[in-house]
């Protein structure tokens, strides 16, 4: 937050620009952006033989499609304000992506590495607890995920504190995603926000046109990139450009500083180097550039901050000389270093729409939960089976072989993982293809994100037109 406005404030303006683009009734715009429901809990804790105060919010932004979803943050940055932003964020991220619920999102005000693991269970159980008594949760209500400061081990002790309180619901444990892969999550999860972020950026410089006015070629491949932050979504979106996409990483910034190599960084081995040290900083061949936010002023192609909100304020906003920003974290941008970045003709492709991978793959797991089984065990044999029997055909018919490996790829029926990532692929490109069209319609609209809210608004706007509730 620049200090100047709220944070849920500049989501609300934000719709308010794109807004003035649609034809949605006044008062109906106002509905969307209002929050529905909001729950501050205060808890106490035991550390230290003491008791502890915990401040904690969970906000339903949005109840247009149930159920509402969105990750529980575990930081000292969050308050009221940061859940409501985020949560709004939520419903507009899962309108634009075309997962069918409502935006919603939990804070707990602590850093995490103040407690041990037997006080964050603690914690997390109780906070549980609280969702439960107020009806906050449920695989039809309310489904919790990861978000900054969690992770799978937190959505397992999620869930076993819901099916605890719900013995025998049958549809229980889709009450959070996120979870581990044993315990009913699904393969792809932990990874999905980064590798979102991967294919929505391959999509979007894939375009001749877009590229030609950054000077830029079209095509993913040799782009420079710089990361900051490399937790789950930072971490996932440097390794997988990198390893799939061809990207040079020339900048990593963590907590402790900035390093910068003009010949690229391994970024599997700077992970291991800083298990091993503690510390990017001194990564063989990198130069220390400065603290944190250093590497955010580097000259690139593609800037991923991918660390918390405001990162790129007023104050630094006229010094970023990346050509494209890509929001991985939520709110990097801040409302008022947004028009310096445009003005700039630097490319911000917004956070609701860039890290919206997450959500989409909470979605699969949500669907493979209800629907009680892996996806692809009823049919792989059976196509497999299938594809066998049309390969051996045109064998017979054409008198050729079919290699091995290509046997294999043409007969093997899509494993979870494989049809977790092409369905994720096909979301991110679809709605890149969206917003495009967004801009083709209005050629007033000179920037992504208002394209981007344009898209999201028109379909929310139709659930309740359909709904009967706004003529
Ligand atoms: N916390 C993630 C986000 O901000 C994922 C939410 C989810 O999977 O429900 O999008």
């Amino acid at each position: 937050m620049s200090g100047k406005i709220s944070f849920f404030k500049s989501v609300e303006n934000y719709v308010d620009k794109a807004a003035s683009y649609t034809d949605i009734p006044k008062g109906l715009v106002e509905q969307i952006k209002a929050c529905n429901l909001v729950l501050q809990i205060r808890f106490p804790v035991r550390v230290n033989g003491d008791f502890e105060v915990i401040e904690a919010y969970r906000v339903q932004h949005s109840h247009h499609r149930l159920p509402t979803k969105g990750g529980i943050r575990y930081a000292e940055s969050v308050d009221q304000d940061e859940v409501m932003a985020l949560a709004a964020l939520m419903t507009y991220k899962c309108a634009l992506v075309d997962v069918p619920f409502g935006g919603a999102k939990g804070g707990i005000k602590i850093n995490p590495s103040n407690y041990t693991v037997e006080q964050l269970q603690n914690i997390t159980r109780r906070y549980t607890t609280e969702l439960i008594k107020k009806n906050f949760i449920g695989p039809g209500i309310d489904v919790p995920a990861p978000d900054y400061g969690t992770g799978p081990r937190e959505m397992a002790w999620i869930l076993d504190t819901y099916q605890a309180f719900r013995h025998g619901e049958i549809d229980s444990i889709g009450c959070v995603t996120g979870k581990p892969v044993t315990q009913n999550g699904i393969r792809g999860r932990a990874e999905a926000t980064g590798r979102g972020v991967f294919y929505g950026l391959r999509e979007a410089v894939s375009y001749g046109d877009d590229m030609k006015k950054l000077g830029l070629t079209p095509g993913i491949a040799g782009k420079t990139m710089v990361v900051q932050g490399l937790g789950n979504v930072g971490s996932n979106t440097a390794l997988i450009s990198q390893l799939e996409g061809d990207v040079k990483i020339i900048g990593v910034a963590e907590r402790e500083g900035s390093i910068y190599d003009p010949n690229g960084i391994d970024i599997e081995k700077l992970l291991a180097f800083r298990k091993e040290t503690g510390s990017i900083v001194g990564y063989p061949g990198s130069k220390h550039i400065g603290d944190a936010s250093a590497a955010l002023e580097l000259e690139c192609d593609i800037l991923v901050p991918a660390a918390l909100e405001n990162q790129i304020t007023a104050e630094n906003a006229a010094r970023i000389k990346a050509k494209i920003i890509a929001e991985a974290a939520n709110g990097p941008v801040s409302a008022d270093a947004d028009p310096i970045l445009l003005k700039k003709g630097i490319v911000i492709i917004p956070d609701f729409y860039i890290n919206a991978g997450g959500v989409t793959v909470s979605y699969f797991e949500w669907l493979k939960n209800l629907s009680h089984h892996r996806f692809g065990r009823l049919e792989n044999r059976f196509h497999h089976n299938q594809f066998e029997g049309l390969v051996s055909k045109i064998e017979e018919m054409t008198g050729k072989t079919v290699g091995d490996r290509e046997r294999d790829f043409l007969t093997r029926g899509g494993t979870e993982i494989e049809l977790v990532n092409s369905g994720l692929e096909d979301t991110m490109i679809t709605a890149y293809q969206q917003i495009r069209e967004t801009m083709r319609q209005h050629p007033d609209i000179h920037d992504v994100r208002t394209a981007a809210f344009v898209c999201s608004l028109k379909k929310i706007a139709s659930d309740y037109i359909s709904m009967g509730i706004f003529p």
